[in-house]
């Protein structure tokens, strides 16, 4: 193996110190600390865990949270009655609505219920549109690309002017990436392609790649010999192929792999994120910063 590995656990330990001690100064100054609400509709057990790990995290901040939890049968103006409490409540700068939502409830309207100014998650269209403008428009970049681009900058890889290729174009991860990183400015300013389910070649443009950003959620999809020899690797996809015994617990856990051979990969790469521990864990730290950023907001404090 010669690539560097990209540890997003590391870089994220150090982003929440950042937040922790940003957290403490609000609160001396302003006597106000974040807030963040999340909302589980049902008890799927994946995204119980999604929900708790996010909670836990922003308790250990120093957070004001509350994981609000909702019967799988709650109707969608229930569900809807419970975001506008949010929406109108002072002490919760962010409101986050864990997906996916049970088949009766519309997951758009649902989405688009909840105030701009608190979307950490950054899906609701007011703040893709900023997305879109860029520069100082941005209020919150939605989590997994910005836990992405914060990877790039933090290892020091060379965004600007490099070919980026960009593999998937979903509306939460390919296509917020693809429009950060192209933007004139810091951190930013490559010259990024889309491929997707409708490209021809797909190879021949990953090989191109000086950054290979990997979402397509397609275990192994990324062969070995698709790889630029020292390119950037980042690879997005959490694809559960089977199970295994915990040897820490005794219980039955997911075996996660990526969208690439990380093992065959690691020897032509010059860098790359594992799975897991690659870009899952920045993605959460994200979403602690887009909820201090909220808070500061609503404080008047530059962020
Ligand atoms: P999605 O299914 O919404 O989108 C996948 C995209 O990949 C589609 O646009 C599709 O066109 C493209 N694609 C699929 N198969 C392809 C193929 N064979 N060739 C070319 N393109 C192909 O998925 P998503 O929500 O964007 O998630 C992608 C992956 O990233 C999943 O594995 C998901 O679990 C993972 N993910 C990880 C995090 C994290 O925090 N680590 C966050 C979000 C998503």
């Amino acid at each position: 193996m010669t690539a560097k590995i990209i540890s997003g656990t590391d870089l994220r330990e150090a982003i929440l110190t950042e937040i922790r001690g940003e957290t403490e100064s609000l609160k001396n100054k302003y006597g106000k600390v974040p807030g963040l609400v999340t909302i589980l509709v049902g008890s799927n057990p994946a995204s119980q865990s999604y929900v708790s790990l996010k909670i836990q995290t922003a308790k250990s901040l120093g957070y004001k949270e509350i994981q609000d939890t909702c019967s799988e049968t709650i109707s969608e103006k229930d569900l809807l009655d419970c975001i506008e409490s949010y929406n109108n409540d002072e002490n919760i700068h962010g409101i986050l609505i864990q997906l996916p939502l049970p088949k009766h409830i519309d997951e758009k309207k649902v989405l688009y219920a909840v105030n701009p100014d608190k979307d950490v998650d950054g899906f609701h269209p007011v703040n893709a549109g900023r997305l879109m403008i860029g520069g100082s428009e941005v209020k919150y970049p939605p989590c997994t690309p910005a836990g992405i681009q914060e990877l790039l900058v933090r290892s020091k890889i060379q965004i600007d002017g490099s070919e980026i290729v960009v593999v998937g174009r979903s509306n939460i991860v390919g296509k917020p990436i693809a429009v950060m990183l192209m933007q004139k400015g810091a951190g930013a300013n490559g010259t990024v392609t889309v491929v997707h389910t409708g490209t021809k070649n797909l190879d021949a443009h990953c090989r191109r790649a000086d950054i290979l950003i990997a979402a397509a959620g397609v275990p192994g999809l990324i062969q070995p010999q698709w790889i630029k020899p020292g390119s950037c690797v980042i690879d997005v996809g959490v694809n559960r192929v089977g199970e295994k015994i915990s040897a820490k617990t005794g219980k039955a856990i997911a075996i996660l792999r990526g969208d690439v051979d990380f093992e065959k990969a690691s020897d032509i790469a010059g860098s790359i994120t594992p799975v897991p521990g690659g870009v899952g864990p920045m993605t959460i730290a994200m979403l602690m910063k887009n909820t201090l950023r909220a808070c500061k907001y609503s404080l008047g404090v530059s962020s």
